[in-house]
């Protein structure tokens, strides 16, 4: 079958691989319609991955149609189309015990550390596939990237009308703010690239934006009443955003941190008790996270329309892939199509 690898830094190869076997008792053999590309393939891309090992088959933003089932499957029948819930989890560790397999003690992501879906076919546990009758299966490869935002904003418990900050407006600070907006809170963006809080002003209706990092917390308290923001996410993926991110929490606030960088993050002791200030990390999503958002994009009332702004085919993904890697290819999400 068909199969795209990653076999080290700066090289895919397509290649012939075995088609699965039949699934087993449990598993659901799934048909790979289409796979989202995000920063974790492009810094794979680059050889910039934290705990990353080549040859990889990418994919793990997967929409896929259901082709035969397992013994003991109840979730899901052939045919179906679903969004794959790519957290391959213990089952039995701590967090998995505490109903976050989010978080597993040994988690397994398909297309990080196992093989994912840039391939014609793969089996998969019948329990991570979530369905839906009417959705696109381009919406359905959506999924995963959003529930990186709807988790995040779970986490920081938001509540109406609270004035909160996304710094970053990237496919994750996106994704955060997309769900933070179905809360009804007040959003402010930092993001100084001018495209992409254009691209938020005209898709996502965010009027609010600093764009300036000269002044961040004057430039807020301007534009909150005096105040600060209650609730900060950081979607930058940036140490010094996130260091500077401690100082921009209002007294009694949360710092969320969705995106991760390898450095060592410190902050002053005295300020972070002056403010009582709750820091949070949020890392993937939970089963629940993927049925809501599937039910939300149902009702319309998360939008997909803006996200999809490249596509590829199996037969151009390797000559265009190295093309989205830059800023100024704007690409909010590419879409591999088989
Ligand atoms: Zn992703
Ligand atoms: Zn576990």
């Amino acid at each position: 079958m068909k199969t795209i690898r990653l076999e080290k830094p700066e090289h895919f190869t397509t290649l012939e691989t075995a088609f699965p076997s039949e699934p087993s008792a449990g598993e659901a053999l799934v048909s790979v319609q289409k796979v989202g590309i995000c920063g974790t393939d492009l810094h794979a891309f680059r050889g910039r991955q934290p705990f990353f090992s080549y040859p990889r088959i990418l994919g793990h933003e997967l929409g896929v149609e259901v082709m035969a089932i397992g013994s003991n499957v109840t979730q899901v029948k052939v045919g179906d189309h679903c969004a794959v819930e790519p957290y391959l989890n213990c089952g039995t560790c701590i967090a998995c015990r505490n109903g976050k397999s989010n978080c597993c003690e040994s988690l397994q992501v398909l297309g990080v550390h196992v093989d994912g879906g840039m391939r014609e076919q793969i089996i998969v546990p019948a329990h991570k596939l979530h369905r839906s009758d009417s959705l696109a299966l381009e919406q359905l490869a959506l999924v995963e990237t959003l529930g990186i935002g709807c988790h995040a904003v779970d986490r920081a418990q938001l509540s109406a009308q609270e004035n909160i900050l996304v710094i970053g407006a990237g496919p994750i600070g996106l994704s955060v703010i997309q769900f933070a907006q179905v809360k009804g809170v007040n959003i402010t963006l930092l993001e100084p690239n001018a495209q992409r809080a254009q691209f938020c002003q005209k898709h996502f209706n965010i009027s609010n934006t600093i764009n300036k990092l000269d002044n961040i917390e004057t430039d807020l308290r301007n534009a909150l009443g005096g105040d600060l923001p209650t609730v900060v996410f950081d979607a930058t993926g940036n140490v010094h955003s996130m260091h500077n991110a401690f100082s921009l929490v209002a007294n009694g606030g949360r710092l969320t941190l969705v995106g991760i960088v390898l450095d060592d993050i410190t902050f002053k002791d005295p300020e972070f008790h002056r403010r009582e200030m709750t820091l949070l990390s949020s890392r993937n999503s939970l089963p629940e996270n993927f049925k809501r958002i599937i039910h939300l994009m149902e009702t319309g009332e998360v939008d997909t329309n803006p996200w999809i702004t490249h596509r590829a085919t199996y037969d151009q993904l390797i000559n265009q892939f190295p093309s989205w890697l830059t800023p100024e290819a704007g690409v909010v999400k590419a879409m591999l199509e088989f």
